[in-house]
């Protein structure tokens, strides 16, 4: 447009003269205005399009195409109307910007085949057939150049606009290939996009569920290597830790020392003071053993057990840490206001000395224990071959003692216990005897052995029956009682009563020639159940006993609420008679009146002993004196050889 009007100022005014100034600028200001409206029509179009990219193509380039033939053709009729009055430079000038207009033209307009073709035939044609018909010779000649120009225009112009439609072709194709590359890469993005925000969501998840299975590995740890009061390892957790300690014992070659820690009388806190208060006690016994080790190393082996390792530990060491513990441990335990004392019991076994396997020391330490806590020694104690010795023999005997039975080496031997006034006989205690191998075992030794192993109930059963069928067939006494030595074991035993029933029916023995005697220290534990075991056993008109009073614990309160009949004198205090034991069986006579039972003194083994328990009150005496426990035939023979004591 620029050129346009560049051009028409130069042709309108640069050869103006008088004649023709009114046309010329009459034909410019024509001119101009077509530009400027064409201008604006593109400036219009230009706008829209950057408004609305689809905006309708075909009426904006009927516009274009319009403008174009409407400034071809006002080119055109500058030389028809001028051509008379223009010298040869003018008609030259005019020729030469003509011809440059319509060869822009044809290159500007090749978008639009026809256009361009139209454009330069307009502006060409005409001057160049006016140049042909004109009488000047160098006007025919630029006339016939500019036909030769306009054919040359023509096809180059057609030629252009194949290009140009090709070019523009193949623009548009690269545009929307350009766009659905665009659409393709922004999908693309898109998806990655989604695709990051799932992965960052994922690795959220999968952080939370890091988080989450850390937490639940922590947490099966805790429940299957952990002791759930205490917090300090399980017995699992703990055989494994020390298995490793006692490898690296025996790579290093300094010895790893393993203490087992039972607490003294903790059932009785728990029975006594509940079991929140035994729970408090435990953690705190906890704490304060763990302050000797490392945590890691200090395990609940069950109730009141623990076990502490002790890694580069010798004897004297492991003795002297175990001295500390129990001091530690005697200290007062503060629980809900209350002051506990409680001592504890410690075995120690060491590896590899004595054994290299973690199962093996703990139950060496175990045993330990066991020896030091019934010796009643308040010291700790390492294993030695000694105790390995007494142990391998206990283990033996219990073996034995499975078998006893079926072997038929169990029986009873009966000891008569003496009416004091008359030296009648009133009962026979009945005494298990056990013949191992033709070796004599003591009950002393076995029974707690049969206790511990639970086998007590099956032995004590048998001793229950044989006792009451042998009674039943005393001819030399229908009268006298049997007394059966009964194990709080047996008692606490829900089938116990049944099995009496059993017992009394088959033997046909009267309930009331049947005497249980039950050592005084088992009454500590589980009063109330006793105490209905007791009641039963009485309502059936059995008798009993409570046997080796004064050596027990029980406290006189719980002597007052428990049905028994007797009360068994301990032989210690018989044996001392001539010193304390004085006082205390008289303290006994007065307690046993109160509670309104009889008394029996055993272990009486001369006739000052017996003339004294006589003369102090005491309703029925058993000993050596009278006779010495005898096989059922010597009894069923035996004759008091003791007519009068008293005499
Ligand atoms: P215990 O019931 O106190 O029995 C009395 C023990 O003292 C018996 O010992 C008896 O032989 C012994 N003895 C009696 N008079 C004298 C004496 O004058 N001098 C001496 N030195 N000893 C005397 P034994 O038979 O060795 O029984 C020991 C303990 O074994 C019994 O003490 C009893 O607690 C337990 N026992 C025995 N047989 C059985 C049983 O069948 N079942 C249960 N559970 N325990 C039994
Ligand atoms: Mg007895
Ligand atoms: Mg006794």
């Amino acid at each position: 447009m620029l050129t346009n009007i560049l051009t028409i100022s130069v042709l309108a005014f640069g050869f103006i003269t008088d004649v023709s100034a009114d046309k010329k600028v009459i034909w410019w200001a024509v001119m101009f205005f077509i530009i400027l409206v064409r201008s604006f029509d593109i400036f219009l179009w230009y706008r829209q399009c950057e408004k609305a990219p689809e905006v309708d193509g075909l009426a904006g380039i009927w516009r274009f195409s319009i403008g174009c033939v409407l400034t071809a053709l006002g080119w055109c009729s500058y030389v028809i109307l001028f051509n008379q009055q223009m010298d040869v430079i003018e008609f030259s000038t005019t020729v030469i910007i003509i011809a440059a207009m319509a060869g822009g033209g044809s290159s500007v307009l090749a978008g639009g085949r026809y256009l361009a073709l139209v454009y330069s035939v307009i502006l060409l044609l005409p001057f160049s057939i006016i140049g042909v018909l004109d009488d000047e010779e160098y006007r025919n000649l630029l006339g016939f150049l500019g036909l030769v120009f306009c054919v040359i225009m023509s096809i180059t112009g057609l030629k252009t606009a194949r290009f140009t439609r090709e070019a523009i072709r193949t623009k548009n194709q690269n545009l929307a290939l350009r766009d659905e590359v665009t659409s393709k890469g922004n999908q693309f993005s898109n998806v990655n996009t989604e695709l990051k925000q799932a992965t960052k969501q994922l690795n959220e998840i999968n952080h939370n569920l890091e988080l989450e299975v850390q937490k639940r590995t922590e947490k099966i740890f805790q429940l299957s290597n952990l002791d759930s009061l205490t917090g300090l390892k399980n017995r699992k957790a703990f055989t494994l830790q020390l298995d490793n300690l006692i490898e690296k014992a025996v790579a290093s070659g300094n010895p790893v020392a393993l203490l087992f820690i039972d607490l003294d009388g903790f059932k009785k806190i728990n029975d006594t003071m509940g079991h929140r208060v035994g729970d408090h006690t435990l953690i705190e016994v906890a704490n304060r053993l763990s302050a000797f080790s490392d945590r890691e190393r200090t395990g609940r082996w069950g109730g009141d057990e623990f076990l502490v390792a002790l890694p580069y530990s010798d004897q004297g060491t492991a003795m002297s840490i175990a001295s500390a513990m129990m001091t530690s441990i005697a200290q007062p335990i503060i629980v809900s206001g209350n002051e506990l004392y409680l001592t504890a019991s410690i075995g120690i076994a060491l590896a590899p000395v004595h054994s290299l396997s973690a199962e093996d020391l703990i139950q060496l330490a175990d045993l330990t224990m066991c020896e030091q806590k019934q010796s009643g020694q308040r010291k700790p104690r390492v294993f030695s071959t000694e105790l390995k010795g007494k142990i391998e023999a206990s283990q033996l005997i219990l073996e034995g003692l499975q078998h006893a039975l079926e072997k038929k080496e169990l029986y009873l031997c009966y000891q008569p216990i003496q009416c004091a006034k008359e030296n009648t006989s009133w009962s026979f205690e009945a005494l298990l005897r056990w013949n191992f191998n033709g070796k004599f075992i003591g009950p002393d030794i076995f029974i707690p052995l049969a206790e511990k192993s639970g086998l007590i109930k099956e032995i004590g059963a048998w001793v229950l029956n044989r006792a009451c069928m042998d009674a039943k067939h005393w001819q030399f006494n229908q009268t006298a009682a049997v007394s059966v030595n009964v194990s709080v074991i047996q008692l606490m035993d829900d089938g116990f009563i049944r099995l009496l029933d059993n017992i009394l029916r088959s033997s046909g023995l009267p309930p009331e020639r049947l005497h249980l005697e039950i050592t005084e220290s088992t009454f500590v534990d589980n009063e109330k159940k006793i105490r209905t075991q007791l009641e039963q056993i009485q309502s059936r008109n059995i008798h009993v006993s409570i046997d080796d009073f004064g050596t027990g614990y029980s406290s006189l309160s719980q002597l007052q609420t428990l049905p028994v009949n007797y009360v068994k004198i301990d032989k210690a205090f018989v044996d001392n008679i001539e010193g304390k034991g004085d006082a205390i069986i008289r303290a006994t006579l007065f307690i046993a009146r109160e509670l309104n039972c009889l008394t029996v003194a055993e272990g009486v083994e001369t006739k000052e002993q017996a003339i004294a328990l006589a003369a102090m009150g005491v309703d029925f005496l058993q000993g050596y004196y009278f006779a010495k426990p005898m096989k059922n035939e010597d009894l069923i023979v035996w004759q008091n050889p003791i007519s009068s004591f008293l005499n």
